[in-house]
């Protein structure tokens, strides 16, 4: 197994962490925590003009990358990893000021990414309010006997962004009434009748339908014509405007 003790080659200086007690060869400092190899020689980093960098551990590929474009000098750390047999990359040692303008530069793109998340999020809140708003009208549309309120609960559960319920599904999205009967069908079942308790109390969710179907298919008979003077149920889509 062929152990090459040459550093790989890099761009400006390469600074060694020693795995033996070294002096330099210089100004005899020792042992030396971080050296240069020059001809042959150890020297320090004072010797070796280095002496005024600061080094920055590997681990935060942007801080570094940038680290290394504000540094007028900068020099890679390598350590040799005996049983793997090559240099290992520790980190660089750049300027100090040129690390603290590489670190505002990663702030600054921190702080922009957050504020996009933000307007992302207010943005989604928007049309999650608008997509509600819509699905509920809907509801009304189809069921004058709802609620208002009911319809609102139940159009804001079925469109809970993500949540893979009706209401974000591609019929859900296109407002179909398919989506919108399915949607009251499952809130009348959770909410109007003894549906959750049957299964709490251990009956199979099948057997627990076929209960209550008759009371959902009453509620919702009941929804559909119960409009107080049947307005409502003709017009064009609701969701274009008008309403309420
Ligand atoms: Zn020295």
């Amino acid at each position: 197994m062929a152990t090459t003790a040459t550093p790989p080659p890099s761009n400006g200086p390469l600074v060694v962490q020693p795995l033996k007690r070294r002096h330099c060869g210089e100004c005899g400092r020792g042992p030396l925590p971080l050296l240069v190899m020059e001809e042959g020689t150890p020297r320090c980093l004072d010797c070796a003009d280095l002496g005024h960098l600061v080094f920055l551990p590997r681990g935060d590929t942007a801080l570094t990358r940038r680290s290394r474009e504000e540094s007028g000098l900068s020099a890679v750390v390598v350590r040799f990893h005996r049983r793997r047999g090559r240099y290992e990359r520790q980190g660089v040692l750049v300027e100090e000021a040129a690390l603290a303008r590489a670190e505002e530069r990663c702030l600054a793109d921190a702080e922009a990414r957050r504020r996009r998340r933000t307007r992302d999020a207010r943005r989604r809140a928007a049309e999650d309010v608008r997509f509600t708003d819509a699905f509920a009208r809907n509801i009304r549309r189809l069921f004058p006997g709802c609620p208002a309120d009911r319809a609102h609960a139940i159009a804001a559960h079925a469109s809970v962004r993500g949540s893979g319920r009706v209401g974000r599904s591609a019929a859900g999205r296109a407002l179909s009434e398919a989506a919108v009967v399915s949607a009251v069908r499952a809130a009348v079942r959770h909410t109007e009748t003894p549906y959750d308790q049957l299964l709490m109390s251990g009956v199979a969710r099948h057997e627990a339908r076929r209960r209550i179907a008759a009371a959902v298919d009453g509620t919702m008979a009941c929804w559909r014509e119960g409009g107080p003077d049947g307005e409502g149920r003709e017009g064009g889509p609701a969701w274009e405007g008008e309403d309420d």
